[in-house]
């Protein structure tokens, strides 16, 4: 299909990224973007455009997970630790391009990737390979490799004598050394940074805060000075108020984190990426977290955090941590988000219109209305009234284009 061609989707039912289904609503593309949308019966569809019929099906904006590592596969296949020290990145790249074609497929259209876990910047050439069509995937917003305070993360317990293992992230401190490290991964390809604020270092392995809040404002300053902003992982309520303050843009995982906390998130507009999915992945595996951290989840404490954050207001952004479980599966974050008290509704704008406003993205993705790219997928049946829906993929467009389709024949 030439970008020039127009089509004419005709859905059952519209989610324009907001607000309540739209039923019998009918969407216009113009090369890769979206031209109408609007009552079908009235669009004034041009003549020469090619219908698809979509019955049964509800039209989304492409679907965001704004917390994935596709450098990372299940944990019950290959350990963490195995994965980082062990694999060449060269087979590290060749699981994470299934792992954007399986995304692709699932119907979400972008992801931030946040940290390549000891693969360097493979996430940048993998960046390049989709936008240029060398491979199928969904637009990748990058961290590079992540910023840790030293001696913090993993992999860990080996001899302490050898300075030469591998690290799943880029350890810098103080300063000198935080500012030379945020500026290199800019200058490496780095659209965000994201930063470690704490984690499972403390003397019994417990998680406990790293950066100062000095050093996180500082990593913060020099981040948006670039225009791009922070994402910091953080569970414990001191490192998630430290984040707050510093003024990152999200805070990742959040487990333990109280009223207090998110009502100064929600104060300071700074969001929050629960990554239920993963958590929920990790109890399955008997433990065990990112870094090589010892982590015994908790299922009531994060129902606990999650009732507190649904009651303070803060923004809650669909974000799945995928890569700790199967990619393509990213659905099961959006299920767990109405499983912990969000309406089908509230899951589904978290993953589009609410997250591409937390990407600066919001002019070019998240709705359907006219002038934004035409990142849609179909899915069948009523997601707002059972979100699984969103597991039934029938059409993926990305930039107008057919990136995935389903036996439309038979709709
Ligand atoms: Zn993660």
């Amino acid at each position: 299909m030439s970008s020039s061609e127009r089509l004419i989707l005709k859905p059952a039912a519209v989610f324009i990224g907001r607000g309540p289904l739209h039923r019998d609503w009918a969407v216009l593309v113009d090369g890769e973007r979206i031209a109408a949308v609007g009552p079908a019966a009235t669009l004034g569809a041009p003549a020469d455009a090619a219908v698809i019929e979509l019955a049964d099906a509800t039209l989304l904006p492409g679907l965001m997970d704004l917390h994935s590592h596709v450098l990372l596969y299940p944990y019950d296949r290959t350990s963490w630790n195995d994965q980082v020290l062990r694999e060449p990145e060269a087979l590290r790249v060749a699981h994470a391009t299934n792992a954007a074609g399986a995304t692709l497929r699932a119907g979400f259209t972008t992801l931030r990737d946040l940290g390549t876990e000891g693969a360097g910047y493979a996430d940048v050439g993998l960046r390049a390979a989709i936008a240029q069509g060398v491979i199928p995937g969904p637009r990748l917003i990058v961290a590079t490799k992540a910023i840790v305070a030293t001696g913090t993360y993993g992999p860990k317990g080996f001899a302490p004598e050898c300075g030469c293992m591998p690290l799943g992230a880029e350890e810098a401190d103080g300063i000198d050394s935080l500012t030379r490290v945020v500026r290199d991964q800019i200058r490496r390809g780095a659209d965000w940074i994201k930063v470690y604020a704490d984690i499972g270092w403390g003397p019994r392995g417990e998680s406990r805060p790293t950066f100062t809040l000095d050093e996180l404002q500082l990593v913060v300053d020099v981040a948006e000075s670039s225009g791009r902003h922070v994402a910091a992982h953080a569970s414990t309520p001191e490192g998630m108020r430290r984040a707050a303050l510093a003024g990152v843009r999200t805070i990742e995982h959040g487990n333990d984190g109280t009223a207090d906390v998110f009502a100064l998130m929600a104060e300071r507009g700074v969001a929050l990426c629960p990554t239920i999915a993963a958590y929920e992945a990790i109890i399955s595996y008997g433990g065990g977290g990112l870094g090589g951290e010892p982590f015994t989840p908790e299922p009531e404490a994060k129902y606990a955090s999650m009732r507190a954050a649904l009651a303070s207001g803060v923004t809650i952004v669909n974000g799945s941590d995928v890569g700790v479980f199967a990619h393509g599966d990213n659905a099961r974050e959006l299920e767990a988000l109405v499983r912990y008290g969000m309406s089908a509704q509230q899951a589904l704008e978290s993953a589009t219109a609410v997250a591409a406003e937390i990407l600066d993205l919001d002019g070019e993705i998240g709705t359907i209305a006219p002038g934004m790219l035409a990142d849609l997928v179909a899915v069948g049946g009523d997601p707002l009234e059972n979100v699984s829906a969103i597991r039934d993929v029938r059409l993926v467009l990305q930039r107008g284009r057919i990136a995935a389709e389903r036996s439309l024949t038979a709709l």
